[in-house]
């Protein structure tokens, strides 16, 4: 009766264990995984730059476009607004008379790859083609080098992050909770909501100058440039929100200058 007690204690115990010892094979891609917070420390990636001034920086990713990014300089202009488009280079040179215009208006121009690829299992030398080609078609459309990079996707690894910085780029994405999805076209009250009710000082905004089949965009700035103004926010390119100071209660999104 006893050795059975034993027995039975011994399997108990066994069953309770097994699942908290940790299996070799699912360990060793959780170590290897980084978060957020690695890359923001050694200022690898930006996803914005918390900052006691009132600035927020626009976004407009896969122009150019002849119709939407023109609507989309005119609404700016009117608020005095400066912004950053991260343009593909394809794209470049199809419209580089846009290009030229953004950076006339005094917007910045970022890379945003050549062909807007997936960059998930791409090798390094097609990475380094992507970034390359287009920094060759904006410099080509221009006479300016694009200091930014933004991935298709808000794709990162250590690979792509390495082919950036190879490739003299700053390596940057989003806020969180500044993603428009406005190229889903969701309505322009959507993406005036998603904006006005989340704006924080140093935000980077996400949203698109080329969306198939709408203008959303461009309606959804008449709204929210005017009311963020109002509120006291300056609109800033991303190359000027970087030298502005991180605030100093930030504990995890430094920003290395
Ligand atoms: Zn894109």
């Amino acid at each position: 009766m006893f050795k059975l007690n034993r027995l039975f204690i011994l399997i108990l115990t066994w069953i309770l264990v097994f699942p908290l010892i940790p299996q070799p094979s699912a360990a060793s891609p959780a170590a290897k995984f980084k978060d957020r917070a690695y890359y923001e420390e050694r200022g690898d990636i930006v996803w914005e730059v918390p900052t006691e001034d009132k600035c927020i920086a626009f976004t407009f990713d896969d122009g150019p476009d002849h119709r939407q990014t023109k609507l989309i300089l005119d609404v700016l202009d009117q608020y005095n607004a400066k912004a950053t488009f991260f343009v593909v280079g394809e794209r470049v040179e199809k419209y580089p008379e846009i290009v030229k215009m953004q950076l006339a208006r005094g917007h910045e121009v970022g890379n945003h790859s050549y062909r807007h690829p997936s960059f998930q299992g791409l090798n390094k030398s097609t990475m380094h083609n992507e970034l390359n080609k287009a920094q060759r078609a904006i410099f080509q459309a221009t006479g300016h080098k694009a200091v930014l990079f933004r991935p298709p996707g808000g794709f990162y690894n250590e690979t792509l992050i390495n082919v950036s910085k190879e490739n003299h780029l700053k390596f940057i994405l989003w806020s969180w909770h500044q993603d428009t999805k406005d190229w889903r076209a969701p309505g322009v009250n959507k993406i005036v909501k998603k904006v006005l009710s989340n704006a924080r000082n140093g935000d980077i905004v996400l949203m698109h100058d080329y969306v198939a089949n709408s203008t959303q965009t461009a309606e959804a700035l008449k709204q929210i440039l005017p009311e963020l103004k109002k509120q006291g926010y300056a609109f800033v390119t991303i190359s000027e929100l970087l030298t502005h100071k991180a605030a100093p209660d930030h504990q995890l999104r430094k920003v290395i200058h």
